[in-house]
């Protein structure tokens, strides 16, 4: 059956704003991706809208650009860092260390102490032996404990790697009290671009557990730390900014009454991924047989040059040509010389019939995890470049 090649621009991005990175990307050779600065902070006012009461940490590795990053400095944002390399990139920009959380739970000591001395006091934990290094090389500093989730209902987990069982974050707590540091908050992350707004809810629930249960031993949580998980618009529809606002507000007010707790929010995905178009052109399109029924397109962008989230086509991309038409049906790939280069396989994209060398192809919401990701120089490829929309 003829399928004709449709594709809802529109549900990606504005026709105007379309045209706009379209002259912008004229000239310049592929693959890069574009980062419309504007897009960026829409989304930050956003999340804020419908939580109004929440601190943003910005979840630096998604897109640490020096233009984004400088935007949402001048926006008043917080920054979730994850390593001292983040530390210096944002301080550099103008961040107060203030400003700043270490988030990540795997840190040297060396590590910890050079952040204390440059002033970061809030950090994330979940074990011994990393409270201990904390408590010798950031002494005094505030702490919250990372909870362990499944990951269930996300796109992209982040399971079993990071955060304790409550009842170890629970001994954890306790002795970050004996051990000279202030007990802060208890955080999680439900997984990323996380469709089920249900995880909140049980991961809440947990929390105030947690909160009651060393409460009992005068130590006074203040702090809830929400992770990210929030969503991108990929092919796979998510709810709307204001759903998952409503009833993670709702979740709250069942566990905690009206009187929250000071509510922090680490989006990462869902701020920068919308922003990003990445231009890319077709290099070959080639039949592995003749009765084939797929024709392999090969593409000058692929999982080394910042699409790596297409491992396992966990991440489903939009993808758009300018030509119309009838459909057909395609295997895409990436065009370095190994074998695991390959796009998607399983999911076969519709692009037009017409499509032929040469032609651009556009992937929407490529603003999170792709130029951070991208591989320096394999097989010789450069890094993904990026220009930034500033207006
Ligand atoms: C990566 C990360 C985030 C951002 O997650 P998204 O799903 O992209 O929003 C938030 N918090 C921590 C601790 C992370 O490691």
């Amino acid at each position: 059956m003829e399928k004709n090649y449709g594709f809802e621009l529109e549900r990606y991005i504005s026709k105007e704003r379309f045209n706009r990175i379209k002259e912008f990307a004229k000239d310049k050779e592929t693959p890069f991706l574009v980062i419309d600065l504007a897009k960026v902070a829409q989304k930050y006012d956003e999340l804020l809208e419908t939580l109004p009461f929440a601190k943003i940490y910005y979840a630096v590795k998604a897109n640490p650009h020096e233009s984004v990053i400088k935007m949402l400095i001048e926006k008043g944002s917080y920054f979730d860092i994850a390593s001292i390399y983040e530390l210096d990139h944002v301080l550099a920009l103008g961040a107060a260390p203030e400003r700043l959380s270490f988030g990540n739970t795997i840190k040297k000591a060396k590590d910890i102490a050079y952040a204390y001395s440059k002033g970061v006091r809030l950090f994330a934990t979940d074990s011994e032996s990393d409270l201990r290094k904390l408590s010798e090389n950031a002494p005094g500093s505030r702490v919250f404990f990372r909870i362990l989730t499944d990951g269930r209902g996300a796109d992209w987990p982040l399971s079993r790697k990071f955060g304790a069982h409550p009842d170890t974050i629970y001994k954890l707590i306790l002795s970050a009290r004996d051990l000279g540091l202030v007990p802060w908050g208890v955080s999680f992350h439900v997984g990323s671009q996380q469709r089920d707004i249900g995880q909140w809810d049980h991961a809440i629930s947990t929390c105030r557990y947690l909160f009651d249960a060393v409460a009992e031993h005068g130590i006074q949580l203040k702090m809830l730390n929400l992770g990210g998980g929030f969503p991108a618009n990929y092919l796979s529809p998510t709810h709307k900014t204001s759903v998952y606002g409503s009833e993670i507000t709702r979740f709250l007010k069942d566990d905690f009454g009206e009187e929250l707790p000071e509510i922090i929010l680490e989006p990462g995905r869902y701020m920068a991924g919308d922003a990003g178009v990445l231009v890319t052109e077709v290099v070959l399109i080639s039949r592995k047989s003749e009765a084939n029924q797929y024709s392999w397109v090969y593409l000058d962008a692929g999982k080394f040059g910042g699409l790596i989230e297409t491992l396992d086509e966990s991440i489903k991309f939009p993808i758009y040509s300018e030509k119309t038409g009838p459909a057909l049906e395609c295997i895409l790939a990436g065009p370095t010389c190994d074998s695991m280069d390959i796009l998607y396989e399983n999911e076969k994209y519709a692009l037009p019939a017409s499509l032929a060398e040469g032609d651009r192809l556009y992937f929407f919401t490529t603003g999170a995890y792709t130029q951070s990701y991208s591989s320096v120089w394999f097989n010789g490829f450069p890094p993904l470049k990026a220009y930034v929309l500033e207006d």
